[in-house]
């Protein structure tokens, strides 16, 4: 009897033993394409040599120095290419070790700044339905997936819930994308007025809805006005990337293309590439100047921030995903692996909707398309995909259920950037077999 604790209570999982590019192999010699890049995670493929050349060097060097005595070069190195990359107004960086700790770090820089400049009586967090922002206590309570809050009530009381843009389901017969955006913007509003135009701290939302809806993008102008409200009321816009960020949807940053700046921005997962746990917020000029001009401290910390290591990886991921054309091999593998999942699965009775940006791509099942009526959720059909790609060689990443009783089940999609045309034609064979 195993003694490692899985999520799955006694779940039995295939041993990984090896990775290389889009390829896992486990124990039995079994090997699978990592078409959703673990949960949008490896960017660069399984063991980029590069990225572990960096890390050797940087372990060789220093694995270790606490931040509290030391800072880095490799350190240093990650906030200057990362502000690079960003535009003007988000010029400082702060490491962390993960998403959840991203957003978490992201809520507490919010609470701070309003306590800095006077402003403490700002508490209050909207947020959408059905998002995830992380796994601890505040990024949980951020987070508006009813089903994963529910063991864990009462939780945060300051955290609300406005709905996602979500226009496969929710767009009205004969309403233009502009109108959906300004009903969204309308609820936010009246959100905003219930609860004080001035107790709110934050709006936090995915650019780019990744797990629990599945590579959903917002419709045109939905961000424009969210920023035009936020701006209005002295609200802090947080943009979750830990998923959608560092060239999944095709740029750098997925707000990129909604002609938006946060004042926070998370990211993780792409970061890191698949090594050491990395994650960042970036912070934009007045919460930085607030801190130097206030307190003079962040109040806040772990013991393995700006570690080394992760430093080193993430600058070398860094460096390759903005060079050599990848962000356009990411849009051209994008755009291949929608086409191709439109020949394949459009006629399907069971597919209501592909969507997505660059290499993040999502598949709506339904079990009736004209209506359409999602699976009973008791079925778990999601599962049952993930069972028989699994069987195919393929890794994606599926999810259904009742997150707040209108989502049924779907499978993201975000396979490595270094994929071939051949990859992305295998993973569309065998994702459009096991549907
Ligand atoms: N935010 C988003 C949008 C995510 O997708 C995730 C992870 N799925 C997180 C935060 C939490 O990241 P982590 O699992 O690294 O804590």
């Amino acid at each position: 009897m195993t003694k490692l604790l899985h999520r799955t209570i006694g779940a039995t999982l295939p041993r990984a033993v090896s990775g290389q590019g889009v390829t896992i192999t486990d124990s039995d010699g079994r090997a699978y394409i990592d078409g959703s890049g673990g949960a949008a995670v490896s960017c660069l493929g399984h063991n980029h040599p590069e990225v572990l050349a960096a890390m050797t060097t940087q372990m060789n060097a220093i694995s270790y120095a606490h931040t509290s005595f030391f800072t880095t070069d490799v350190a240093e190195e990650l906030a200057q290419r990362l502000t690079a990359l960003a535009p003007d107004s988000l010029d400082h960086v702060y490491l962390v070790s993960g998403g959840s700790e991203a957003v978490e770090a992201a809520l507490k820089m919010a609470r701070q700044y309003f306590v800095e400049i006077g402003q403490p009586q700002r508490r209050h967090i909207i947020a959408r339905r059905q998002s995830y922002h992380g796994n601890t206590i505040g990024a949980l309570a951020t987070g508006g997936n009813a089903m994963r809050r529910a063991q864990f009530q009462p939780i945060l009381p300051e955290t609300h819930h406005v709905s996602p843009c979500y226009a496969y389901r929710d767009l009205q017969t004969g309403e233009t994308h502009a109108q959906y955006a300004a009903r969204l913007a309308d609820e936010l509003e009246a959100k905003i007025q219930e609860l004080g135009a001035d107790q709110v701290m934050a709006f936090v939302a995915e650019p780019v809805v990744g797990a629990t809806l599945g590579a959903v993008p917002a419709v045109e102008g939905y961000f424009k006005r969210i920023r035009e409200i936020c701006d209005r009321h002295g609200i802090l816009l947080i943009l979750d990337e830990v998923m959608c960020g560092m060239g999944r949807t095709g740029t750098i940053f997925a707000f990129e293309q909604e002609g938006v700046v946060p004042d926070l921005v998370t990211i993780a997962k792409g970061l890191g590439g698949g090594f050491q746990p990395i994650g960042a917020v970036l912070l934009s000029r007045k919460i930085f100047a607030a801190f130097r001009d206030g307190s003079g401290l962040f109040q806040h910390g772990h013991t393995y921030i700006g570690h080394p290591i992760a430093a080193a990886a993430a600058n070398k991921v860094v460096e390759i995903l903005t060079r050599d054309g990848m962000m356009a091999h990411v849009n051209a593998m994008g755009d291949r692996l929608q086409s191709g999942l439109e020949t394949a699965l459009g006629q399907s009775p069971y597919v209501g909707d592909i969507r997505g940006r660059g290499l993040f791509r999502g598949i709506e099942i339904v079990a009736d398309k004209d209506s359409k009526d999602p699976f009973d959720p008791k079925l778990k059909t999601y599962a049952k995909i993930k069972k028989a790609a699994i069987a195919r060689g393929l890794l994606c990443y599926p999810m259904g259920g009742t997150i707040d009783g209108v989502h049924g089940d779907h499978v993201l999609l975000a396979p490595p950037y270094i994929c071939t045309p051949h990859d992305i034609d295998q993973i569309v064979d065998r994702i459009a077999a096991a549907i």
